[in-house]
């Protein structure tokens, strides 16, 4: 058969839910049904919930980005690059590759699963002076910056300087923000025992968070067992509190104080990818509003998943409720949204998205941590156990398990290292400098672009 008469199927993001969705399409679709494309910029598939460990140096970059070309059984077109635009009316995606070329890819079916961007809001001074963690990069450089305060404050002869480097600030209360506050708290508790000159007494981590409540997700008690964890580790805790205004050396709280910082982590929630605002369709909060099947009404063969978009939650029982973004959901999403791809490919019946609630798990490095896997409340080491468990087996890869596991085995025997790579050393990165957001068309401007290059003008 003529490869152009096939159905072509686009995929749109490597995340949970793009290659849990490719990968479930590559073992279901027969070998001459459809024609299967993935755009990414990247060529791995990040395991974000470990983004954590990465930051605070228990686990290489490299182990939790899962190679997407590993299995010799893959038959996916990849292009690397970003989508920037979708005409739904012409069927065409407008991706820019990673040269910087603009090309444009018709399809028939599409499923959009570009994940989110962080969330931000206009505080002055917060993109320009404020590292966010949502990407390999941003964990990698966080990383080194932190250990460069150290090594900076070290070297300084100034109080203000020192007080200043060794002060850390991490914004948002939900398990991002709390996993990074514990994690890196502990990074720099560990490490300033080689640094003779440094009063361990000056090193302070902030965590605070607009909500009067860490996790609420997690419950009354196992929350407040969670706060009293990283307020015995001695990170102060400061609920009902956000950020007035960011700068390059200091950063003012919405209670008035002025906490003299070089380090600024943002991690106060998520929006969709700005891909889903370039479609012109109908949004909640930002993410594409579809059907419990994950289709788009209106218009054939488009489905969207993953935090990208608002997938009706029908087990909680709340009219309007949809689904968190968490890569539980992404990736319980992921294949039933290729089966319903399948079933309007062949023309059967598609079905609603159901769940059941697995739980959550807290790694707050170290021993400690705190989970809920199906409801029971854990603390301790058997937390840790869930949380390391849970993790590890989600892990898609048998190399990326190796690698972590193999990471992991030699933190608990050697202990955190302190090395600075210096990769980005003369590079000042901050969120707005990671995430891109600022690649995208507008509706009309996909329209009119989509328009020129059938007319043959581009
Ligand atoms: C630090 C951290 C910790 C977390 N911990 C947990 C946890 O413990 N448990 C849990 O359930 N969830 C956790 N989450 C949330 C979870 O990671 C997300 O909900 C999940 O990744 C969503 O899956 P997704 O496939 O929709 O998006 P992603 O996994 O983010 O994937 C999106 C993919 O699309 C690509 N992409 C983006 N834009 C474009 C574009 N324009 N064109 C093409 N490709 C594009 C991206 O590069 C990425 O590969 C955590 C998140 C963070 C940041």
């Amino acid at each position: 058969m003529d490869t152009v008469t096939r159905p072509r199927i686009l995929v749109v993001g490597a995340g949970f839910a793009g290659v849990g969705c490719v990968r479930r399409l590559e073992r279901r679709l027969a070998p001459n049904e459809a024609d299967l494309t993935l755009v990414t910029p990247t060529a791995y598939q990040l395991y974000l919930p470990l983004l954590p460990q990465v930051a605070s140096g228990v686990l290489t970059p490299q182990s939790i980005a899962l190679s997407l070309r590993r299995s010799p059984r893959y038959r996916t077109r990849i292009i690397p690059g970003g989508a920037i635009g979708v005409d739904l009316r012409a069927k065409v995606c407008v991706i820019r590759t990673i040269t910087g070329r603009i090309v444009d890819e018709p399809y028939d079916y599409i499923v959009l699963a570009p994940g989110s961007v962080t969330r931000t809001f206009d505080i002055p001074g917060l993109t320009d002076n404020a590292f966010g963690l949502k990407t390999l990069a941003e964990a990698a450089y966080i990383r080194d910056h932190v250990i460069s305060q150290l090594d900076l404050a070290d070297a300084s002869q100034d109080p203000a300087e020192r007080a200043s480097r060794l002060q850390f600030v991490v914004v948002g209360g939900g398990y991002a923000g709390t996993e990074t506050a514990a994690c890196l708290h502990r990074l720099t508790y560990n490490a300033v025992r080689r640094y003779p000159r440094l009063d361990p007494g000056l090193i302070k981590w902030h965590l605070i968070d607009i909500a009067p409540k860490l996790m609420p997700e997690l419950g009354e008690k196992l929350g407040s067992s969670a706060q009293e964890i990283l307020r015995r580790r001695g990170i102060e805790i400061s609920l009902g509190v956000s950020i007035e205004k960011a700068g390059p050396e200091e950063v003012t709280f919405t209670d008035g104080r002025v906490v003299p910082t070089r380090t600024l982590i943002w991690t106060a929630g998520v929006v969709a990818s700005p891909l889903i605002a370039t479609l012109g369709a109908e949004t909640v909060r930002g993410r594409l509003a579809v059907t419990p099947e994950m289709s788009l009404p209106g218009h054939d063969g488009v489905f969207a998943l993953g935090d990208a978009a608002a997938v009706p939650d029908l087990d909680k029982g709340e009219e309007g409720a949809v689904c968190p973004p968490t890569a539980q959901h992404a990736t319980r999403q992921a294949k039933l949204a290729a089966d319903n791809l399948l079933a309007a490919l062949r023309g059967e019946p598609q079905r609603p998205y159901h769940h059941r609630d697995l739980g959550l798990v807290v790694d707050l490095g170290g021993r400690d941590a705190v989970s809920k896997p199906l409801g029971v409340e854990l603390r301790g080491l058997p937390a840790q156990a869930v949380a390391r468990g849970y993790h590890w087996s989600a892990l898609r890869t048998n190399v990326a398990k190796t690698r972590v596991l193999t990471n992991w085995a030699l933190n608990a025997i050697a202990g955190d290292d302190f090395v600075r790579t210096g990769f980005q050393a003369r590079k000042p990165a901050k969120l707005k400098d990671f995430e891109y957001t600022d690649a995208y068309m507008s509706p009309e401007e996909v329209a009119a672009h989509v328009a020129r290059t059938s007319r043959g003008e581009v």
